[in-house]
C-alpha cells in the first residue's frame, strides 16, 4: 500500500475532532505519525480501544469490523448571562461552531461543535460546559457528520492562513513605504544641499 493511501485509511479511522487529545494539531497530523514516527497506537482517547485496534489492524493489512462511534456524545454550551464576550472561545474552536463579536454574547452551533472540548478551559469566567441536547447523539465516523467537521477545520485553517498572508503582505507594502518616504526624504535634502553648495559659488 502506498503512503498516501496508508494515510487516507488511517485518517478514516479517526474521530475527525481535530481535539489535540492525541498530543497532535489535529487527525492528519496523528496518523501521520503512526506511519512515519511508528507513534504509539492509543493516543486518540476520544476514539478509544476500538480506535486503537482499528488502527492496528489498517498498520497490519487486517480487516476491521467493529463500529467506529463515541456514544453519548457530548457538545459545548454557553451561559448566555455570564459570557463576557471576549471571543477567546471563537479563536479556539477548530471548526467555527462558535458565533459572536467582542463584548457581545456568544453562542454554540449545536449541529456544528463536534465536542473536542477545546473551548471550554479557555473561557475566562467558567460559562462553558460539555452537555447533552435532547436526544442522545452519537459521533460516528466516516459519516456526513465528521466530513463536514473535517471541511470545517480545513475551511478554517484555510482561511486563517490567508489572513495571515494578508497581514505579511500589508506589513511588507508598509515597510516598502517607509523605505520610499525615506529615499525620497534624503533625496531632498541632498537636492537642498546641492542647491546651497551652487549659490556659494555664484
Ligand atoms: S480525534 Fe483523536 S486523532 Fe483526532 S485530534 Fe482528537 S485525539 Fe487526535
Ligand atoms: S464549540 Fe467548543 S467543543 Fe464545540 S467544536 Fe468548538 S471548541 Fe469544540
Ligand atoms: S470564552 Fe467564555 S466569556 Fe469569552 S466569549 Fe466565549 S463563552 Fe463568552
Amino acid at each position: 500500500m502506498n503512503y498516501k493511501s496508508l494515510q487516507n485509511q488511517i485518517i478514516e479511522a479517526l474521530p475527525q475532532l481535530q481535539c489535540k487529545k492525541c498530543e497532535y494539531p489535529d487527525c492528519k497530523s496523528y496518523a501521520a505519525s503512526l506511519i512515519e514516527k511508528n507513534e504509539k497506537t492509543n493516543k486518540c482517547e476520544p476514539g478509544g480501544t476500538e480506535t486503537e485496534a482499528h488502527i492496528k489492524s489498517i498498520l497490519s493489512n487486517q480487516s476491521f469490523n467493529l463500529p467506529k462511534q463515541i456514544k453519548q456524545h457530548h457538545i459545548a454550551d454557553i451561559v448566555r448571562e455570564e459570557c463576557i464576550g471576549c471571543t477567546i472561545c471563537i479563536k479556539v474552536c477548530p471548526v467555527d461552531a462558535i458565533i459572536g463579536a467582542r463584548h457581545m454574547i456568544h453562542k454554540v452551533l449545536e449541529s456544528q461543535c463536534n465536542g473536542c472540548e477545546l473551548c471550554i478551559d479557555q473561557c475566562p469566567v467558567n460559562c462553558m460546559s460539555m452537555i447533552q441536547t435532547r436526544e442522545q447523539i452519537t459521533w460516528t465516523w466516516p459519516s456526513e457528520q465528521s466530513e463536514q467537521s473535517k471541511k470545517n477545520y480545513y475551511r478554517k485553517i484555510d482561511r486563517l492562513d490567508r489572513i495571515k498572508k494578508e497581514k505579511e503582505l500589508n506589513r511588507q507594502k508598509i515597510l516598502e513605504d517607509r523605505d520610499m518616504d525615506e529615499y525620497i526624504s534624503y533625496a531632498l535634502e541632498a537636492e537642498s544641499r546641492k542647491h546651497q553648495k551652487i549659490k556659494k559659488y555664484e
